[in-house]
């Protein structure tokens, strides 16, 4: 007997797709940076690079372990996109010629007593009130530093998903009238996905595109999930009205149904927040989730579909069943879903 998983099948000519339908959209010749950190959302950085790496400019991460492991597969830029936090890192991101952002003081004066200044991105607070200089601190330090130096000038939107909020707009003016005090070779950078998506003219000199190559936006059918996560059916019983389901009897039949037991629970990195009602798909048929989330188990009503059987998968996201409608209707981000999946589930990487 071999053993069952459940598996993360993750397809890499989905991410090709979904990176030259976004590019189609960029209105300006802004260079693509793929967002890659986490693991590149959780689908494997090293196969992520290897399957996309002639069709982007770029790349950003966060964690610097992940910036060396990309440099050590690609030429192209590497963007530490939170910057460095000591001289250690400093000399390591020049070691391996990274670029990097500079988002307050502590971390330019590390540049400034290098007196090194190649590579630099630096970020501004245009409204997010994270990271990011004050827009008057920063015309201090341009006129200081900056005025003969090369850089990219960055910001980041707080909701660029939603076209309507005034945010935005507050954010491109704050973020336009500074370029406007800078001179004109230094680049800008503002665009996610939401923005390429919602503000395609806002691509300025580089765009920085995660979650629309892994299929997780929300808004445009063009772009396909390019993970499945299926486990499956362990074990299917019969349960009469009035019999309850799962932990705390949160599910409770008001007919007979038919259940299955799937292989997958919250320690697989399915959330224990799925709601009853929840879409999943087995056997090209939609089915429901029906009681709480366990450990290792989740229990699904699949009255309905017909000749189902122990051993059938069942897929909870796949390019059919968009990972945005199961983060959606349970109140969550794809983000969420695509980098929490744990490492005991079978991860399988399509290469072109
Ligand atoms: C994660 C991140 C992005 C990518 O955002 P998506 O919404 O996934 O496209 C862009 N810029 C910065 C600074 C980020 O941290």
């Amino acid at each position: 007997m071999t053993a069952i998983n459940s598996e993360l099948i993750i397809d890499s000519n989905l991410l090709r797709k979904n990176i030259s339908y976004i590019k189609s959209r960029l209105q300006n010749e802004s260079k693509f940076m793929a967002v890659i950190k986490s693991d590149a959302y959780g689908h494997n950085l090293e196969s992520v690079t290897k399957s996309i790496d002639d069709l982007v400019e770029g790349y950003g991460v966060v964690r610097i372990n992940e910036a060396i492991k990309i440099r050590n597969l690609s030429k192209k830029k590497v963007l530490l996109m939170q910057g460095i936090y000591s001289q250690e890192e400093f000399i390591t991101a020049k070691k391996f010629n990274l670029d990097v952002v500079v988002h307050n003081h502590d971390q330019f004066k590390i540049f400034e007593e290098n007196n090194y200044f190649k590579n630099l991105w630096f970020k501004v607070n245009t409204g997010m009130n994270r990271l990011g200089f004050e827009i008057d601190d920063f015309i201090d330090i341009y006129n200081e530093h900056l005025f003969d130096k090369k850089f990219v000038l960055m910001t980041h939107l707080a909701a660029s998903n939603d076209k309507e909020s005034i945010s935005n707009h507050e954010q491109f003016k704050a973020f336009e009238d500074l370029t406007k005090k800078m001179h004109e070779n230094v680049e800008k950078s503002i665009a996610n996905t939401g923005c390429i998506m919602n503000f395609p003219d806002k691509s300025y000199d580089w765009v920085r595109c995660g979650i629309g190559i892994y299929g997780g936006y929300f808004k445009n059918k063009e772009i396909l999930t390019a993970m499945t996560l299926r486990s499956p059916i362990v074990n299917l019983r019969q349960i009469k009205p009035g019999q309850e389901v799962g932990y705390d009897g949160r599910a409770k039949a008001t007919e007979k149904m038919l259940i299955a037991s799937v292989y997958l629970g919250y320690a697989d990195g399915l959330p224990l927040a799925i709601e009853d009602g929840t879409k999943v798909m087995i056997n090209n048929k939609i089915a429901e989730v029906f009681g709480r989330v366990s450990m290792d188990l989740t229990t699904i009503d699949v009255s309905h579909i017909k000749d189902c059987a122990v051993g059938d998968w069942c897929e909870f996201f796949s390019p059919e069943l968009p990972i945005s409608e199961i983060a959606k209707s349970n109140k969550l981000i794809s983000y969420y879903f695509m980098t929490g999946i744990k490492s005991r589930v079978k991860k399988i990487f399509l290469s072109t």
